[in-house]
């Protein structure tokens, strides 16, 4: 039998298709890895932001990719405000982009590569072309989570370059002294350079709907109400994610089965459970891959298949917290939840975004008296109270 044309087929050049093929092309250089990405450029238009205490092995990786960087954050609620020391990261579509392009082997990344076919041996694109493979790892995003409840967590982000310097020094990560609306409100801003900051408009919602004008509109009176005078709009993004209260991961992974294909990034449901954050987690499969001792298509669908599994038993607690937010609190009332979040220890804080939380951090969270009551969070988990949306068709 004659060799196949790749190792190692990643389909989907996005986040956690491109973290896995520059792991491996670092770490497993015998391999040959080929990514087929459908856009014209790896990672469509985005901007990935992480807190630096969220990576550990693979920060390596990311360095090159990282557009800015800040030694703390600021958060803002109508009763606290408080600067944070954790250091944050954005990472740019762009910066993946260039350094796929210089990192991978020639001929290793094909772009305006549709994928139509997959089988575990075989990947055949829109144009034709097939290509045979020794394993298979569909990176291709999320692709509807049947069998999970929630809400979503919406935004609207535009990078607005201003007439004058805006003075920010540090990233706003919540700003929640805003009016609420549609749910938990807020707006992030990223001060990139002294006159062009990134402004979004999010909002943790029992719909999936984005009013583009309106966010639009908020965003155009945040900037004003904050003196910053906008020259332009130089980008813009919008997101619909899924933030995860419950669901039945057996019946998720089935549904989306295809024997001997490995699953990574949203397509395995790898996001935090609340915040919908991907990136540290999709870090963390990568380097994870490049431990295996053989990378079969049979051993990376097991090892991907177990990751994601393991991922969504330690995801509980976080889930319970997203039922809390959805089933419990009142809309307008929710910023309550993060406003008293932000009152606990800083570690703790940190631990909670990488998913870490300890057995400790998880009582100090829910001690004392939580803005919302419990009971009605385990009440919408049984199905009574506040219902929570099924999250299958948010794409
Ligand atoms: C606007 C936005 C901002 C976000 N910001 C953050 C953030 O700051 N931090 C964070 O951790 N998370 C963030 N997220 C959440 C999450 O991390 C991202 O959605 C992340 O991109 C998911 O990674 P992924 O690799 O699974 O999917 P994607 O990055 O979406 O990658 C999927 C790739 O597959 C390609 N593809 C699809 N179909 C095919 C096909 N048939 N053939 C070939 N290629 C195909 C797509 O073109 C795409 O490039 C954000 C999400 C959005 C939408």
């Amino acid at each position: 039998m004659s060799a196949p044309s790749t190792d190692i087929a990643i389909l989907g050049g996005g986040l956690a298709g491109g973290l896995i093929a520059l792991a491996l092309a670092t770490r497993r250089p015998e391999l040959r890895v080929t990514v087929f990405e459908a856009g014209e450029r790896c990672g469509g238009d985005h901007v990935w932001s992480y807190f630096a205490s969220d990576v550990g092995d693979g920060a390596d990786l990311l360095e090159p990719l990282v557009a800015a960087r800040w030694d703390g954050y600021l958060v803002r609620f109508p009763k606290r405000q408080r600067s944070l020391r954790t250091p944050y990261r954005s990472v740019t579509s762009e910066r993946l982009d260039l350094v796929l392009r210089a990192t991978l082997p020639e001929g290793a990344l094909l772009t305006g590569a549709t994928v139509t076919q997959v089988a575990a041996d075989r990947v055949t694109l829109a144009d034709g072309r097939s290509f045979t493979t020794g394993a298979v790892i569909d990176a291709r995003g999320a692709a509807g989570l049947a069998h999970m409840v929630g809400g979503w967590q919406k935004f609207a982000g535009q990078m607005l370059r201003l007439k004058v310097p805006h003075g920010l020094t540090h990233p706003i990560v919540m700003d929640a002294s805003v009016a609420q609306a549609d749910g938990y409100r807020f707006v992030y801003a990223l001060p990139f350079t002294s006159d062009a900051v990134f402004v979004e408009d999010t909002y943790y919602s029992d719909s999936p709907s984005l009013d583009l004008p309106v966010l639009r509109q908020r965003i155009a009176a945040y900037a004003a109400a904050q003196d910053w005078r906008v020259e332009a709009i130089e980008y813009e993004e919008t997101g619909v994610l899924p933030v995860v209260a419950d669901g039945d991961f057996d019946a998720f992974w089935s549904a989306g089965e295809q024997p001997g294909i490995a699953r990574a990034g949203a397509r395995a449901g790898l996001l935090h459970p609340l915040t919908s954050y991907s990136l540290p987690i999709a870090l963390r499969l990568a380097v994870h891959l490049c431990t295996l001792d053989k990378l079969s298509g049979e051993a990376v669908e097991r090892a991907c298949h177990a990751w994601a599994r393991e991922h969504w038993r330690q995801g509980r607690f976080y889930r319970m917290l997203t039922a809390m937010l959805f089933g419990a609190a009142v809309p307008d009332q929710r910023y309550k939840v993060l406003e008293r979040f932000y009152g606990l220890p800083e570690p703790l804080i940190e631990r909670f975004y990488a998913g870490r939380s300890s057995s400790a951090d998880m009582l100090r969270i829910l001690a004392g008296k939580p803005p919302v009551p419990i009971g009605a969070a385990v009440a919408s988990l049984r199905g009574k109270g506040r219902p929570l949306a099924p999250l299958g068709d948010s794409r």
